[in-house]
């Protein structure tokens, strides 16, 4: 059933090049029969198939390439709040208050999920922040920051701190851009890779499988179980887990198909810098932090002093559109903070985020397919989001949750895209639009 492990498909990633070696779990070669078969092994397929693994179910991890191929192996180690497109006053229309608490309540556990088990495994993930700091891009936006600080202590008792300019620039947070901060007293930084990869590790020794390089290409019934097609065998299972996020098959299972929007994120990392060049340009801080943009740059001072820089990626996934992805971001990374306009990029990379069409994740059974479960669409916030969402969906597998203990919002099934041929037509439509606001 066993063959020798294939080469890795690195993508560049700083992260890469952070950890000793990325594992290549064994292709699978031939059939094989589980309780349970998670697709997808980033936080939230892994973080399910580590409950379980737990519980003594056997359950597998089918994997296209290798842990942490998808997004939560290029990620920017953001472990913060969030997980929809949707803000806070917009969930308090849609779901009322209560559940829009609930809702903030489970992405601040996914926080701590996240660090408590970096605490218990002993995982040096290169942690850093208290935190995160939210950057007015204009002037008028520090209001809009003070009222939305007001809002967020009234409804969901959050104390976040407002920092002028003058005390922006006193805390190490300089920038001609800058022109105020919200404090949100939740999240931290970590190294992404070091913890997936620490996480597909407490999978395989509590006796789950992780195959990699074998990507699902069909799923069908056959008898009382779920039939799982890879290139040189096939899973049978009664319980199959879709945690493919922004990678995912649209055919892996058909109902996936227009479902899902798989958007483009870039990140940029620099050499690192000298304490004359971080000072030069006021930037000292090492909390995370990221603009009001609503086409947002995310960005931190890491550990070893290289700065990481993330933006939107573009549409196409061309050797021309990237280098344009790529060039955008170093323009944008130069303008905000010019004092660095010559450090010189030494990794670049981009991969996939998740949008669903009502711009919320889905955690639970997909509908009319028994013992199917998915756990996806976390809208560039997955860290926290997949982790705990992975592991609430093994607790609705094992009988130990229902479905409506999860928050609300994340109750929905997936709807489709109207026309989902044109989704990448809206996208840039979005971006035009959205990019004319950000002005
Ligand atoms: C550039 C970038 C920056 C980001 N920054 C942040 C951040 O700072 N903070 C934050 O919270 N979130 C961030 N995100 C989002 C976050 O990384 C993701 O939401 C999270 O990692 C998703 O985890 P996941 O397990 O759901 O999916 P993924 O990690 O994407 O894993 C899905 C896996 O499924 C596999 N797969 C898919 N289909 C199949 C198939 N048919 N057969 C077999 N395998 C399959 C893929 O190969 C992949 O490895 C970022 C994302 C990107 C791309």
């Amino acid at each position: 059933m066993l063959q020798k492990p294939e080469p890795l498909r690195t993508i560049g990633s700083y992260w890469e090049a952070s950890v000793p070696v990325v594992k290549q779990d064994r292709q699978l070669i031939g059939n094989a029969l589980f309780d349970v078969a998670v697709i997808g092994a980033g936080f939230a397929g892994l973080s399910a198939a580590l409950k379980l693994a737990q519980a003594g179910v056997s359950v597998c991890v089918l994997e296209s390439e290798h842990v942490g191929y998808g997004a939560s192996g290029r990620n920017g180690g953001f472990c913060c709040l969030g997980g929809t497109k949707l803000d806070e006053r917009q969930l308090i229309r849609k779901f009322g208050l209560e559940e829009a608490r609930r809702f903030v309540a489970y992405q601040v556990a996914g926080i701590n999920l996240v660090r408590h088990r970096l605490e218990t495994w002993g995982v040096d993930a290169d942690c850093h922040s208290n935190g995160e700091i939210y950057l007015a891009h204009r002037p008028k936006d520090l209001s809009d920051l003070k009222a939305h600080a007001a809002f967020l202590k009234e409804s969901f008792g959050i104390r976040a701190g407002i920092l002028n300019k003058d005390e922006l620039e006193s805390q190490g947070y300089g920038g001609p851009d800058f022109h105020g901060g919200l404090h949100m007293p939740y999240g931290f930084a970590l190294n992404p890779m070091k913890y997936v990869l620490a996480l597909a590790a407490k999978v395989r020794a509590a006796g789950g499988k992780i195959f990699g390089k074998s990507a699902v290409s069909a799923v069908s019934r056959d008898g009382d179980r779920w039939r799982m097609e890879t290139e040189h065998g096939f899973v049978r299972a009664k319980t199959v887990i879709l945690a493919g996020n922004g990678y995912a098959r649209e055919d892996a299972p058909k109902w996936l198909h227009g479902r899902t929007l798989p958007v483009m994120s870039s990140v940029q990392v620099t050499r690192p810098l000298s304490d004359a060049e971080l000072s030069a340009q006021g930037w000292t801080s090492e909390t995370m932090a990221a603009d009001t943009r609503i086409l947002l740059h995310y960005f931190r001072l890491l550990p070893d002093r290289r700065f990481l820089f993330g933006t939107r990626g573009g549409i196409f996934e061309n050797a021309a559109s990237l280098s344009a992805m790529h060039n955008r971001a170093r323009a944008d990374f130069k303008a905000m903070f010019p004092a660095w306009a010559g450090v010189e990029t030494e990794y670049s990379w981009y991969g996939h985020v998740c949008l669903s069409r009502n711009l919320l994740p889905f955690v639970g059974p997909v509908p009319k397919m028994e013992g199917v479960y998915a756990a996806m669409g976390w809208h560039g916030s997955g860290v926290a989001m997949a982790s705990i969402s992975g592991e609430k969906l093994a607790g609705l597998i094992l009988g130990n949750l229902r479905p409506e203990d999860l928050p609300l919002p994340l109750q929905k099934p997936f709807a489709r895209f109207p026309v989902a041929a044109f989704r990448k037509l809206y996208l840039q439509g979005a971006y035009w639009y959205y990019g004319y606001k950000d002005r």
